[in-house]
């Protein structure tokens, strides 16, 4: 039995991990400041007694004996990691600085949750991770861009310099059940609002593409990404290369929700990318991994998640 800490572990990734985790019959820390995390999202695995919940901010250093650490910790949705922009810098500096500084001490194996915003507006599609990329340094998505930049630059260091074993991973957008309901990003925004039969918020002309991951096939990634060779370090993509404009995108879930919503167009954030499609050769060859859940199967898990969620009363984003 393995004891592995997740950092953000009761966020709507992080929960998911745990789950996947604790199934394989290894020990579960989870350390999470419930920034955009929830205890509801882990309150099914609080009965496990090899699982167990640490509130902790991971821009303080954590004492913890463990094995592995995935460090997934870093609110995800642009609506959140702006609203503290210094704050989700901290995170990814501070924070992947503590985490490894703990791994290097415990000799523990290192993952670090990367994500496709490294390779920003890209100029090249669909994105290999051989591509620099083209962020802008100083704009509104820099914060977590650069901070998810930097958050590699300091994991490659800890294994040059120190020798320690790490892996790191491109995640591209992921979608499914135990997304907040005010998480702001698309795919809960459009469900909910269609569910709710509110209008459908189509930032820009709705042109730009977003290629969607369910949850199960993103966990199953990371997982064998930390158990495969200590020589594949990455970083890897892992998502699923389906590409999907963002308006067709909004007319699926009308369609899927039978909703009476319609259409209205917003001004298109800054510095949102055109399009975002990742290549997932890489993963394929050293992992053995490609997703197997079909949007729409995928859809209709989380339309279901949603349904109940606002069951209870009317709730909006
Ligand atoms: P999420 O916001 O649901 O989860 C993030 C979790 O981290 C939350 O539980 C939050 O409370 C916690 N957290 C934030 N700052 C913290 C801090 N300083 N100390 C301790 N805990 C903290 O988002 P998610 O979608 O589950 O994303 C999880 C990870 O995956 C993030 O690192 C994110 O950057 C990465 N990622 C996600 C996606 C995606 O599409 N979901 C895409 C690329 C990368
Ligand atoms: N988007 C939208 N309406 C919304 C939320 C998002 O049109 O209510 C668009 C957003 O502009 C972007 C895409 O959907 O082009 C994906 O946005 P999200 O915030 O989910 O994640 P991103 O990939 O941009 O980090």
């Amino acid at each position: 039995m393995k004891k592995i800490l997740v950092t953000g572990g009761a966020g709507f990734i992080g929960s998911h991990l745990c789950e996947k985790l604790l199934e394989q019959g290894n020990e579960v820390v989870c350390a999470d400041n419930f920034f955009t995390g929830s205890k509801e999202n882990v309150m099914h695995l609080m009965d496990n007694p090899y699982f167990e919940v640490v509130r902790h901010d991971i821009i303080k250093s954590l004492l913890v004996e463990v094995d592995e650490i995935y460090n997934f910790a870093c609110p995800a949705s642009p609506v959140h990691y702006q609203y503290n922009a210094i704050k989700t810098i901290k995170t990814n500096v501070l924070g992947t600085t503590n985490m490894l500084g703990l791994a290097k001490r415990l000799k523990a194996k290192f993952l670090q949750a990367s994500t496709s915003e490294v390779y920003g507006d890209p100029k090249e599609h669909p994105q290999k991770e051989t591509y620099w990329g083209n962020v802008n340094p100083i704009g509104i998505r820099s914060c977590y861009d650069e901070g998810k930049r930097v958050a590699e630059t300091l994991t490659i260091d800890y294994h040059r310099q120190n020798g320690l074993k790490i892996k790191i991973i491109r995640i591209f957008n992921t979608y499914g059940p135990r997304m907040a309901v005010n998480d702001g990003r698309v795919v809960s925004n459009f469900i909910v609002q269609a569910l709710n039969n509110q209008d459908i918020t189509v930032y820009g002309d709705g042109s730009q593409t977003r290629s969607f991951c369910y949850v199960s096939d993103l966990v199953d990634g990371a997982v064998k990404m930390m158990n495969s060779e200590d020589t594949f370090i990455g970083p890897v993509n892992l998502g699923n290369p389906v590409e999907t404009p963002i308006i067709e995108f909004a007319e699926k879930i009308i369609k899927m929700t039978g909703s009476r919503s319609k259409i209205a167009y917003k001004p298109l954030p800054k510095d949102d990318p055109i399009q975002r499609k990742p290549d997932i050769n890489l993963a394929k060859e050293n992992l053995g991994w490609k997703p197997s859940v079909e949007l729409e199967s995928g859809l209709i898990k989380t339309i279901e998640y949603f349904e109940k969620k606002l069951k209870n009363g009317k709730i909006e984003v």
